[in-house]
């Protein structure tokens, strides 16, 4: 009898018992079957070379999937592994999982500390190695052999972990001279793995607990082209260059300070021009949009958010409540705005038609994130986020979405975020149960994002199961200049909170309704925003955001005094910058204006300062000719409008 195939595109095939993932691969195209790594069989990946059920879904993995580059990842642990053990015998080895850009070992080296030599010694036995295309060979063993293989080979580590699996459910995968207990799965041989390297080496507890052995962790990467290492390697250092934390320093943006508290940003002046910048594009698009801006209090009483759940869901992981000499009193650091919004929201009666009504407002947030979780903007104990909540009747959730997408789109564009996509994240629609609200208005909502989102050209998936408890959503992915990939702007549906708060609005038939409420904030934070926003455009921003626009540089002292007439007509226009009077050279001038990278410079000397002109150079462009002032001032004047 044979077996039944289903592949990706929909259609089965019959192929004889006994068939392999490999064979699946070949029958379709000897590329495909050159290029496969792995095999996902009804969702579960395993090894090419294994023969497949009778009946399957599957989809041949490759590099450009991100299970295969897992397998590929993981399967390279394995080769470091083996160089390891050719190259140190009796080391032994803890585990080695895949990471997002690599994967590691941790392994044992019995006190051994790794030199310079000693990577590039392990570097060369890798690549040696990978050469033999030596195959993942698995193998199933009982717990006895397994058990002991390692005690044979003294590897307290293995032994470990071996003692914890159930009899009947232990593989080994040997390749080359190599064994180590694993389930798998692998790529077919070492061949594939073309370029390697070592990225770093740090030490690392056993099974991440202090009270253990430290361990020896090797991070690596590897790639089935050496060219797309090298692409790594440039993107690596050009992320560095980028680091947001780096620049925020070198461009005095933000800053921290210990006696402040950790993840608490102090937003220096120049940052708090481009924040105010952000802050206020926002805030003319929402206007523009029908939110009405409202201000509410950085703390709100216990009870506030133990009817939203809040309290119940962050309270004892969160910063802890504030307590009043009074004692009946606690309060809590707010770690949403909704709560507040909805309080808004009851503040009066509502009729179906007050409906939508916007609440927008930038609200500090407090969120307790553990020391070591915390990272540059990215990750904060602090934040502003560009929030409003939209109170709406069901039958008007798709015109939201769509202006919401429109708001979301508008601030992707204005800022040079060109490369995006969006999920819709729905229900399981197996475990209906696990959801709150009516399951008409759930099918609806979720048709109508979908049809919003359609409606307004974007690229979307459909994600059974991710929605939230308490609503689907719309999530925006964009890809900045390095190719790395950022959640921004979460459109959210939320049938909960309009239930603990009892919210209501009188319908046109004189009954009670529950509006559905959406969260929004197409920033997100202000703060990641600003720290994604710096490491896509290298510091270099648009123009309208720029805390410095222009610098006024004199060639010499003798014409400070027309300099300072060009920056007194600038400011007039509130163009933003600063006049260098330095007493300086002006090579010396330009270089430190375009190390701040400041857009445009102005240098005024003798035949500027005679004839009313502004020598103009653009930054990383070099000279753009002599203008009349009042001439730049009317063309630059365009260029810097706030979108
Ligand atoms: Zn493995
Ligand atoms: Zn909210």
């Amino acid at each position: 009898m044979n077996i039944k195939i289903s592949l990706p595109d929909g259609s089965v095939r019959e192929f004889p018992q006994g068939t392999t993932g490999y064979d699946v691969a070949l029958s379709i195209s000897e590329g495909l079957a050159r290029n496969a790594l792995a095999i996902e069989v009804n969702g579960e990946v395993r090894d090419l070379s294994r023969a497949l059920p009778e009946v399957a879904s599957i989809k041949i993995l490759t590099w450009n999937d991100p299970a295969g580059k897992n397998t590929f990842w993981h399967s390279s642990a394995h080769l470091l592994a083996e160089a390891l053990e050719a190259l140190y015998p009796g080391v032994k080895f803890g585990i080695g999982p895949p990471i997002d850009n690599g994967f590691y070992y941790d392994v044992d080296l019995g006190g051994r500390s790794l030199g310079e030599a000693d990577l590039a010694a392990i570097e060369s036995k890798v690549k040696e190695l990978a050469k033999k295309e030596s195959r993942f060979q698995r193998r199933d063993v009982t717990k006895a052999e397994a058990l002991a293989y390692f005690t044979e080979k003294g590897d307290q580590y293995k032994l470990e972990l071996i003692n914890e699996l159930a009899d009947g459910t232990i593989t080994f995968y040997e390749q080359g001279n190599f064994t180590d207990l694993c389930r798998g799965p692998h790529i077919p041989h070492t061949g594939f793995i073309k370029a390697f390297k070592l990225m770093n080496v740090a030490g690392a507890y056993w099974r991440g607990n202090e009270k253990n052995k430290m361990l020896t962790r090797l991070y690596g990467i590897t790639f089935p082209k050496q060219k797309e290492l090298d692409e790594h390697i440039h993107l690596l250092e050009e992320a560095k260059k980028r680091d947001h934390r780096k620049l925020g320093k070198e461009l005095e943006l933000f800053t921290f300070s210990e006696k402040v508290g950790m993840g608490l940003p102090l937003w220096l002046p120049k940052g708090t021009i481009l924040r105010e910048r952000l802050e206020q594009f926002m805030r003319r698009a929402q206007v523009k949009a029908g939110y009405d801006p409202v201000v509410t209090p950085h703390i709100g009483g216990k009870q506030l958010y133990v009817t939203s759940g809040h309290y119940e869901k962050y309270g004892k992981d969160s910063f802890q409540p504030i307590r009043t000499p009074d004692e009946n009193e606690e309060f809590l650091l707010k770690p949403m705005n909704c709560p507040h919004h909805c309080e808004i929201y009851k503040s009066k009666p509502r009729s179906y038609r007050d409906l939508p009504v916007r609440l927008a407002e930038f609200g500090t947030v407090y969120r307790y994130e553990q020391s070591g979780e915390l990272h540059g903007l990215t990750r904060v104990r602090g934040f502003t986020q560009d929030d409003a909540h939209i109170f709406c009747r069901p039958d008007q959730v798709k015109a939201e979405f769509v202006k919401v997408i429109d708001l979301v789109l508008h601030v992707f564009n204005s800022l040079g975020f060109t490369n995006y996509t969006a999920q819709v994240s729905l229900r399981d629609p197996a475990n209906k149960e696990k959801y709150i609200g009516e399951d008409e208005l759930w099918n609806r909502a979720e048709r109508e994002i979908q049809e919003a989102a359609d409606e307004r050209g974007l690229k979307t998936v459909a994600v059974q199961g991710e929605a939230a408890f308490y609503g689907p959503k719309l999530d925006f992915m964009i890809k900045d200049a390095l190719g790395r990939s950022w959640q921004l702007g979460t459109i959210q549906v939320d049938y909960i909170l309009p239930q603990r708060f009892e919210l209501e609005y009188v319908g046109s038939d004189n009954q009670r309704h529950r509006p559905v409420m959406i969260h929004r904030a197409p920033f997100g934070s202000l703060e990641r925003f600003v720290a994604v926003l710096i490491e896509h455009c290298a510091g270099n921003f648009p123009l309208w955001l720029a805390p410095d626009q222009i610098a006024v540089l004199p060639i010499s002292e003798r014409f400070n005094d027309y300099a300072a007439e060009v920056f007194g007509k600038l400011k007039e226009f509130d163009i933003r910058g600063f006049l260098d009077d330095r007493d300086e050279k002006i090579g010396r001038k330009i270089r430190d204006a375009e190390t701040k990278k400041i857009p445009f410079m102005l240098i005024v000397g003798e035949r500027e300062a005679a004839e009313g002109k502004v020598a103009v150079r653009k930054h990383g462009q070099g000279d753009q000719g002599s203008l009349d002032l009042e001439e730049f001032i009317t063309s630059f004047r365009k260029e810097i409008a706030t979108p």
